[in-house]
């Protein structure tokens, strides 16, 4: 099947009101002209209405980077329900990122909890899926990304993949500047999706799995010619208009 590939930039804890206006006046400009790619950036939580407004009649879309892993909202300072990211225009959620698993401690379980809860409110989760250096010169890469990807499917079942999109991230790659070569990211997409169709060959193969860690304009085209490589998911490089859009035109 032929998967429509998505460029998704991760700002993490990036951004101002006005570097947030200007880097979007350019994305906004330029992406009528990525006709075949999904479009998506993720700001922090606080600037998602600004950037949604900004967004409104272009064909970018708009995701979270987080969500609180409750169902229900109510007494949990800080958090912020699905259903919120959902009302102030969302359509996708960053989950399971490594940042988040190692900082915040976010377990397998936790990060699956997350998932449930986003397609509970009508998101579609991005799920990061990634080993560390030291597991993949141990030869734990695949038993890692399949013990990632097992818990949420425990939760949510292959039918739960059916609006997801999958991440690869490998944690030595992510704003280290040291990219997966296609062949290692060919061969953990591969392992994914081969993962995912144990459990429904069709909703494998029509999930996309992005690869992110250190994309750039000069290394996005080698990756995204890669069978099972379906776009990226950008982290530094989706702060500049220019390499975010080269990323796209890769992508197109
Ligand atoms: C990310 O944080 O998801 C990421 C891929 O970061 P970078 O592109 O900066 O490596």
């Amino acid at each position: 099947m032929a998967r429509r590939k998505m460029v998704a930039g991760n700002w993490k804890m990036n951004g101002a009101r006005d570097a947030n206006a200007m880097l979007l006046h350019d994305i906004v400009f330029d992406a009528k002209r990525y006709t075949a790619v999904d479009m998506v950036v993720c700001p922090p939580a606080l600037y998602l209405e600004s950037v949604g407004a900004a967004l409104t009649g272009s064909s970018v879309q708009l995701g979270a980077q987080n969500l609180c892993e409750q169902e229900k909202p109510g007494a949990f300072t800080g958090e912020i329900h699905g259903g919120m990211l959902k009302d102030v225009g969302c359509a996708y959620v960053i989950v399971g990122h490594s940042e988040r698993r190692a900082l915040y401690g976010e377990s397998d379980e936790v990060v699956a909890q997350k998932f449930q809860t986003a397609l509970a409110c009508g998101l579609k989760p991005i799920l990061c899926l990634g080993e560390t250096l030291e597991e993949r010169e141990s030869e734990q890469t695949e038993i890692v990304l399949g013990r990632q990807l097992a818990a949420v499917l425990a939760r949510v079942g292959a039918n739960g993949f059916k609006s997801a999109v999958i991440a690869y991230e490998p944690v030595w790659a992510i704003g280290t500047g040291r990219t997966a070569s296609a062949e290692q990211a060919q061969a953990a997409h591969a392992f994914i999706r081969g993962e995912l169709a144990n459990a429904d060959a069709k909703i494998a193969d029509s999930t996309r799995i992005l690869y992110g860690g250190s994309v750039k304009a000069d290394n996005a085209q080698a990756l995204f010619s890669c069978r099972d490589v379906d776009g990226g998911l950008i982290g530094g490089a989706s702060l500049k208009a220019t390499e975010f859009l080269a990323i796209c035109a890769a992508a197109q």
